[in-house]
């Protein structure tokens, strides 16, 4: 009997390569390029809620894909019969972002408002990061992910992001964006930390809020806070509530811990969205560190944007145009200690996508 060869497709990545340091209109262009390249138009539902899924910027962040471009996006969502709006979820540090009301004032004031936009801007978990769904897991090492709600109920995404390295990840580019970005407080949580939270007892002024608001009842409160360690989940319900700063965690992660829980988290977000979701990459404005840190210079020139249905092929993209221009892991030379490639290599074995892809090169920025 003649064996059957199984041909398997390999993904595409599309390519706008763009000058050295490229302009706003030059950006927007490479996107309506993708559009067109990629048929775009064909994923987004009639009436659908569609998701522009960005980084909106930590104060003085200046190297955010920039609110022409979303705004352009949203255009085109708009023309296909979409309902577009803006969105990123809170962060779990005290910065500008940590609750909705801070984090729309400062979108507002780096250019991302309705009046500005065309749509509107929506935190995608809520005031405080509590809307949040719960999802059941089997592919990877996590049992059950935390994905933010916003982002999990959309009809389809457009995944908009600003490739930077990372303090921990050593690399943030689609599959961290949508990790961090799409989960939850327990999800950023759960990615960050592998250890329960940690009660002070000298700030602690035994008000109780922690207690009541502990899903598994896993806090008792007498003197002080104190954990069951046994029915702690790791929701970080009580690292939100306590108005005290009683509540800390361990930040203390591993990159390649973190770099694999972000591949499992991309994939629950991704296999929601069953083809309805792109991902767009600007390798432009790069830095060391993420966005998250403000103000800061880019360390390399701009390369282009390239763009796959594929997250991984995305990424592994990434690091291969960055390696060819300038003969080096760049992000190897930025975070030495670290690999970029564990996130891509776990996300090929749990099945998020694949490291090898063919590139097509749509036209010049
Ligand atoms: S993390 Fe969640 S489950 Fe654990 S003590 Fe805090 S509120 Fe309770
Ligand atoms: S909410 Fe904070 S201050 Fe209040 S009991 Fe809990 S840990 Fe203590």
């Amino acid at each position: 009997m003649k064996k059957r060869t199984v041909v398997v497709e390999r993904p595409r990545v599309f390519l706008v390569p763009l000058p050295e340091q490229a302009d706003v209109q030059g950006l927007i262009g490479a996107v309506e390029q993708l559009w067109v390249a990629m048929k775009l138009k064909a994923m987004i539902p009639k009436g659908g809620l569609v998701a522009i899924k960005q980084h909106f910027g930590e104060r003085g962040g200046a190297n955010v894909v920039p609110a022409p471009v979303t705004r352009a996006v949203g255009e085109q969502v708009k023309a296909a019969g979409g309902k577009p709006f803006a969105t990123d979820s809170n962060t779990l540090y005290n910065g500008r972002r940590a609750n909705a009301v801070d984090h729309l004032e400062q979108s507002r004031e780096h250019g991302f408002s309705h009046e500005t936009l065309g749509f509107p801007v929506i935190i995608a978990d809520g005031l405080k990061g509590e809307a949040q769904v719960t999802i059941p897991m089997k592919e990877g090492n996590l049992k059950h992910v935390f994905l933010a709600g916003a982002g999990y109920m959309a009809d389809a995404v457009v995944v908009l992001t600003h490739v930077t390295g990372h303090l921990v990840a050593c690399m943030g580019a689609s599959i961290k964006n949508v990790a961090m970005g799409m989960a939850g407080r327990a999800g950023k949580l759960q990615q960050h930390h592998s250890a329960e939270p940690i009660f002070s007892k000298s700030k602690c002024t035994a008000c109780g809020r922690c207690a009541r608001h502990c899903p598994t009842a896993a806090i008792t409160v007498e003197k002080y806070a104190t954990l069951d360690v046994k029915r702690c989940i790791g929701c970080g319900e009580c690292y939100a509530f306590c108005p005290h700063g009683a509540v800390s965690f361990e930040w203390s992660e591993t990159s390649e811990a973190l770099q694999k829980k972000m591949a499992e988290y991309c994939l629950a977000f991704h296999r929601e969205k069953q083809g309805r979701v792109v991902y767009i990459n600007f390798i432009t404005r790069i830095t060391k560190n993420c966005d998250c840190l403000g103000k800061e210079e880019p360390a390399l020139p701009d390369l282009g944007v390239v763009a796959s249905f594929d997250p991984v092929a995305a990424d592994t993209a990434v690091v291969d145009l960055l390696t060819a221009r300038h003969g080096h892991d760049v992000f190897k030379e930025f975070w030495p200690q670290y690999d970029a490639r564990i996130q891509l290599e776990h996300g090929e074995r749990i099945g998020l996508g694949s490291m090898q892809y063919d590139l097509v090169t749509v036209g010049k920025g």
